[in-house]
């Protein structure tokens, strides 16, 4: 038996320098929880890039060996690397174009060069740790080239990758002038995920009309291996969530917000800043609420958190400067001495302030234009241990395919929002627990250690599947053999 690697971007830790050295802050997002059951075991280990720069050989030393006790180890890019790889091809060509925003996307064949230059960088990295009985566990759009790059140098491993953001349709991929080359590299893999089985359709097709390659039940034949694409919708760490709602903290810090949010009703809204996020939409959703329903005026508050998010990006500049000035208007429009519409912050909360968010609040507003999953729905859920609360979800998440107990809306449809909201506003207590009780068993079964369990098993299974058919052509081989030395044989006899 062979060790795990998992591969992504960044690492699960963020290390800053500070005067008396560097300090290390081990991230708590779910996936790092989740994959935690792996890597920190026996010779595993994590790979990825640290999040900052070093030039300096006894630092890089140093920091090597601090994330060595962790079972991490780094990968070091330079600034120039990380803006050229990072910033320009994943996040101004893939992101865009994957969440369906083909004019935001840049053609760039330097940023493409430099993604290519920084999948090998990877690649070198992992084969210092990797050998040909490993499984190897790679993350998410930026290395999208690395499965094959490995598979040149270990054909025997077991390579798994998983895509976290969508997979758009033929029609919007087609318009990558790498196309090609980028499902190429993905095909390296054993086993290839995404969260929903649209992005699967859409891979496959991709793969159909650009590499002529035809599926079964989502398996390929590349050249002599077997590659499988299948859905794993990814959870939440959801007792975590349930936990916190329980807790005094969070008990506390709810009695705290009492005093500016008063008697009204609480709408909550929670996403990083980005165009795919749906939030002016949101906002000017609320705004036609407000003027549909005006006896809501000063009973509904809308508590939104944007979480600063690439913002030295022009794009995501401008689309803050939108959303301040649409909270502005809007407050300005329908606001009163003793209310504000909406409550807004722009910054990131700690944890317990997120759980007492969730918990107090009567509706989730979770309207993407386009998610790949979207979690903040489904720690809503987890948080609502009464059970009581509305989640109102775009049909462009990922999650809104599991979640068709929330009241489902397309986040282009304002009027049908602004109805959603009313309606959530007047739904009875007893209909409430009802979809609440559905939503939480989901969210609960298909929780995180499930969704990491659930790949790994997958990735053996083909493992198998893989053996048995290469035995199967060697013994079919043997028989073919075996008939012809006969033969051979035969004309021996006849001869002699
Ligand atoms: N989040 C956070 N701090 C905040 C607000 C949100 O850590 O102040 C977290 C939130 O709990 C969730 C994540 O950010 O786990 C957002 O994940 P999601 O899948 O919804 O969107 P993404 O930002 O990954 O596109």
């Amino acid at each position: 038996m062979g060790k795990t690697i998992i591969i992504s971007n960044r690492l699960p830790v963020s290390i800053q320098k500070k005067e008396d050295g560097l300090s290390y802050t081990p991230s708590a997002g779910g996936l790092a929880t989740g994959l935690g059951s792996i890597y920190k075991s026996g010779d595993n280990v994590w790979l990825g890039w640290p999040g900052l720069y070093v030039t300096n050989d006894s630092e890089k030393e140093e920091i090597a060996l601090n994330l060595k006790n962790e079972n991490m180890a780094p990968v070091f890019l330079t600034k120039e690397e990380i803006e050229r790889f990072y910033e320009g091809f994943s996040n101004t060509t893939l992101w865009p174009l994957f969440h369906y925003f083909p004019s935001y996307t840049s053609f760039d064949e330097g940023y493409w060069e430099t993604y290519k230059l920084v999948n090998q960088i990877f690649c070198e990295e992992t084969l210092k740790y990797a050998n040909n009985d490993d499984i190897i566990w790679i993350h998410d759009y930026q290395l999208l080239l690395l499965p094959n790059m490995i598979r040149e140098k270990l054909p025997n491993a077991s390579i798994g990758f998983f895509q976290h953001i969508p997979f758009p349709s033929f029609e919007i991929f087609r318009n990558l002038p790498w196309r090609k080359e980028l499902l190429e590299g993905m095909l390296g893999s054993d086993l290839i995920g995404f969260h929903t089985y649209d992005d699967v359709r859409h891979f496959l097709s991709s793969v159909n009309r650009l590499v002529g390659l035809d599926n079964k039940m989502g398996e390929l034949r590349v050249e002599e291996r077997i590659c499988m694409v299948d859905s794993f919708p990814m959870g939440i760490d959801y007792s975590k969530f349930d936990n916190a709602a329980r807790s005094e903290n969070t008990i506390k810090e709810i009695a705290s917000y009492d005093e500016f949010l008063g008697d009204t009703k609480t709408i909550v809204s929670i996403d990083r800043l980005d165009y795919s996020k749906g939030i002016p939409d949101r906002l000017l959703a609320f705004d036609l609420f407000l003027e549909n329903y005006p006896e809501y005026k000063g009973q509904v508050t809308l508590l939104m958190i944007v979480v600063p998010s690439r913002d030295q990006v022009e794009l995501y500049r401008q689309l803050k400067v939108e959303i301040d000035e649409l909270v502005g208007r809007i407050n300005g429009k329908h606001g009163k001495i003793d209310w504000t519409p909406i409550r807004y912050f722009y910054r990131s909360f700690p944890f317990t302030s997120l759980s007492a968010m969730y918990r107090l609040s009567d509706i989730a507003l979770v309207t993407p234009l386009r998610d790949g999953m979207n979690l903040v729905c489904k720690e809503f859920i987890a948080s609502k241990i009464d059970q009581t609360g509305v989640l109102i979800l775009s049909e462009m998440a990922g999650a809104a395919k599991e979640l068709s107990d929330a009241l489902i809306i397309n986040p282009n449809n304002l009027p049908e929002m602004a109805d959603a909201i009313h309606k959530a506003l007047t739904m009875s207590e007893e209909e409430q627990i009802r979809r609440m009780d559905e939503l939480q068993s989901v969210v609960k079964r298909y929780d995180i250690h499930n969704w990491v369990q659930l790949f790994m098993r997958s990735l053996d299974v083909v493992k198998e599947k893989q053996h048995e058919m290469s035995v199967k052509q060697l013994s079919n081989h043997s028989k073919f053999e075996l008939i012809e030395d006969y033969k051979k044989a035969e004309k021996k006899n006849t001869f002699s």
